[in-house]
């Protein structure tokens, strides 16, 4: 079976991590981290271009001490997409705030602008758009928004490591941008995460927060929790990290390899649709999704996602049922009122395309989509 995501472990993370037991430093309480930690941070910035990053032990963590370090409390409202990971959403429970959710547009499936604009209220302070698969979100219309409402921008950019908009990396127009680091993202540590930021203040305050609120020893200043990245992990991110330029290549090469596969066939038949960049949007091809069209239930998609599973393919379905449905925040009374989210979420379906998918595997998913969607014309 070909999993939807893998990670990429070579000798040298290997090793980094021998020397971390080694020297025995497993982690460090310190203001500015252990000796990995720095070094992973610094590689990171210097990759995003950014003034500050600050790493934490989860993307989840990245998204509470982002929401924390500006603020955001109970009788806030953020603003985000439901058609996300559902971490986007309990950071913000976390806070005490209030989620409020905001509909996607059909085109990339990331947060659409104009419900955007409709779900500001006098209690808003923060839109957390979320690139949905590597998908830049709309950011220079978000910008706008952000500007005109004086609302703060939080990038959820957990699984766009390495994707740009208008040539700058997401997760770095925002006063925040939160990464993951989880072991089926484009770059890992097994767990792990990240906050870059421009702003030095926040900077200072983000490393309080990580490391509950303290400065110098026992003197707690502001509210926090541990979300200290330990050594072993910031290791192996460290060398990871060394490769995030092959790693985006290979993704890029096999999407493209893909789409070129599947262009011919997609004019004849109008059921499917794949994921397309355009001049101002790069994706870092963390997944590979396509849409199935035209049909009102996901009828044509799960027939899809049993033959590509029955032929050692790893589809996954990111996400079926969207936040919005979930038990827990059903009680937030938004069921019917995301209409393209709903629409989503029957119909996707996410293919690997990691550096471990060979350009035989491409080939056979790009026969077997031919194969089963021709059957259903
Ligand atoms: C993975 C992910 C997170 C959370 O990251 P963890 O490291 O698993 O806590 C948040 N948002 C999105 C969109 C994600 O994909």
């Amino acid at each position: 079976m070909i999993p939807i995501n893998r990670p990429w472990i070579d000798e040298e993370e290997k090793k980094e991590v021998m020397k971390v037991l080694d020297e025995n430093i497993l982690t460090s309480a310190s203001r500015e981290g252990g000796k990995r930690v720095q070094e992973f941070e610094n590689s990171l910035k210097d990759f995003l271009n950014v003034k500050h990053v600050i790493s934490v032990n989860s993307g989840t963590a990245a998204l509470h001490a982002a929401l924390l370090s500006i603020g955001i409390k109970s009788g806030d409202e953020v603003l985000l997409p439901s058609f996300t990971f559902v971490a986007t959403a309990n950071s913000v429970i976390a806070t005490g705030a209030k989620p409020v959710f905001v509909d996607i547009n059909k085109k990339d499936y990331t947060i659409d602008t104009q419900d955007l604009r409709k779900k500001i209220t006098n209690r808003t302070k923060a839109i957390i758009p979320v690139h949905l698969y590597g998908h830049p979100a709309d950011l220079n219309e978000i910008i706008d928004i952000s500007n005109s409402f004086s609302l703060d921008i939080i990038e959820d950019a957990c699984q766009s490591l390495g994707s740009t908009y208008k040539d700058k990396h997401t997760g770095t127009f925002g006063k925040l941008g939160c990464f993951s680091l989880y072991a089926s993202k484009v770059l890992t540590s097994g767990e792990g995460g990240a906050v870059s930021t421009n702003d030095d203040n926040i900077a200072d305050i983000l490393k309080m927060i990580r490391n509950h609120g303290m400065v110098e020893g026992y003197d707690t200043r502001i509210f926090g929790l541990n979300y200290r990245l330990p050594e072993i992990s910031a290791a192996i991110a460290k060398i990871q990290m060394k490769k995030i330029k092959n790693i985006l290549e290979v993704r890029r090469k096999n999407s493209i390899l893909l789409s070129n596969l599947l262009e011919k066939f997609i004019e004849q038949i109008k059921t499917l649709k794949i994921p397309e960049e355009d001049h101002i949007k790069k994706f870092n091809w963390y997944l590979y999704t396509l849409c199935f069209l035209g049909t009102k239930d996901s009828l044509l998609r799960e027939h899809i996602k049993k033959k590509l599973i029955e032929n050692g393919i790893g589809i996954a379905i990111y996400y079926d049922p969207p936040v919005h449905l979930t038990p827990y925040y059903r009680k937030f009374g938004f069921e019917g009122l995301l209409p393209s989210t709903e629409w989503a979420s029957k119909c996707v379906l996410s293919l690997p395309v990691h550096p471990f998918v060979s350009e035989t595997d491409i080939e056979q998913i790009a026969d077997l989509l031919k194969k089963e969607l021709s059957i259903f014309q």
